[in-house]
Order: C-alpha cells, then structure tokens, then sequence
C-alpha cells in the first residue's frame, strides 16, 4: 500500500470512527444503542429484540425475493422508516438483504436497480422515498448501477392496504411509465411491503413495454 492510500484508509477509519460516536447505532426495533456487550449475532440488532425478526420463507428457487415476514416487528421497522424519519431502517435493511440475499441477487446479474417510485406529491411530503433509499444503498454495497427515475409515478395512488382487490387494480391502471429512452436487459426492482403483489407486478408491467428485457423483485417485507 503507497503512503497516500494508507493515509485514506485511516481517515476513512478515523470518519467511520467519529460517525459512530455522534450517531452511533441503534435498534431498529427498540432504539437502544447497541454496544459490544448488547449486540446479538446479527450484529445490528440487540439480544433482546433478536428474536422477533421473522425472514420470509422463500422457498427454492424463487427469482423475485422478500426478506422478512410482515409481521409487527416488520412493520414497526418499515413504519418508523416512512413515517418518523428513521432512515437508519434502510441501512439496516440493505444490510441485512445484502447478508440474506448478496449471491442470490448477483446470480440474477441484474444491470441495474430501480426503486418503485413514490408521486411527486407524496414525495415533497416525506421529503424521500423509502425505497430508494434501500436501493440505493444496496446497489452500493453490491457495487451495482441504481436509476431512481427508470420509473416515474404518473398517478397519486391510496394505499393498497384501504382497498379491496378490485378497487387496487382501478387503483394501479395506468400508475406507472417507464422512462422509453433507457434500456437495461435485468432490472432488479425495489420496494417496501408485498401485500398482493400487485404494485411490483404493475412496474414490472411499465418496465417491459418499453424499457427492460426481464424484471425482477425485492421487497423489504410480505404479508
Ligand atoms: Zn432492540
């Protein structure tokens, strides 16, 4: 190592150091700050919450993934994520995709990864889109390419969760386009919750009329 990238590291070192002591890390289920001593396994949650993480099962062979089972703690991750400005929940659940899912998803050899976008409008409410920021920060750790604006939400849709099955799929017509001038062959798309399925299936859908050759899904949590 020459002087000048060994000076890099430490500083990066030094950075990372400092980082932890102004905001160190915390809980994402409890807000604990977790030290050496309160740390479970899965090093970013503490012993007393480790159990209430449920992953979703899969199965075998499935190419479109969900990482945990919606349940409340699930839920209070993703809540706190969106609604009360915990964006450390998106770092920790890149994380923990990266962990789970890391060869999965780079068998997939996706060329880029594309967040389900939020309406303008509810984007200027929440000031970001919780998708785009576990997208982004995958895409970084895998050393992928991201694109938040392949998609672009044409509609401002109420949430899937208040409608029944044929309200959702008036819903959803029409809600999505794809930006026609890029094309990418594997899209690995990004979103939050998998209730029916039919807000990735919708994408996807706007994806391939113009933009993509094969798509597939992550989602953070499914029902
Ligand atoms: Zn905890």
């Amino acid at each position: 190592m020459n002087k000048i990238n060994k000076n890099m590291t430490e500083l990066k070192y030094l950075g990372k150091a400092l980082l932890n002591v102004l905001f160190p890390e915390k809980c994402p289920l409890c807000g604990e700050i977790l030290s050496k001593e309160n740390r479970s396994s899965n090093r970013h949650i503490c012993m007393a919450c480790h159990g209430k993480i449920n992953y979703y099962d899969n199965g075998t062979g499935a190419r479109s993934l969900s990482l945990l089972k919606h349940d409340e703690a699930a839920k209070k991750i993703i809540y706190n994520l969106k609604f009360n400005n915990k964006r450390d929940n998106a770092a920790f659940l890149a994380d923990e995709v990266v962990s789970e899912f890391g060869d999965k998803i780079k068998a997939l050899n996706p060329d880029v990864i594309v967040p389900v976008p939020l309406h303008k409008k509810r984007l200027r409410e929440r000031g970001f889109n919780q998708a785009e920021l576990i997208g982004r920060k995958i895409a970084e750790m895998l050393s992928l390419p991201f694109e938040s604006s392949l998609l672009i939400r044409q509609k401002k849709t109420i949430p899937q969760m208040k409608l029944n099955p044929f309200e959702r799929k008036k819903n959803l017509e029409n809600a999505f386009s794809a930006d026609g001038t890029k094309y990418y062959e594997t899209v690995l798309l990004i979103d939050d919750i998998y209730t029916t399925g039919s807000t990735v299936e919708e994408c996807r859908k706007a994806l391939l009329r113009q933009s993509a050759g094969r798509v597939f899904y992550l989602t953070m949590s499914r029902v």
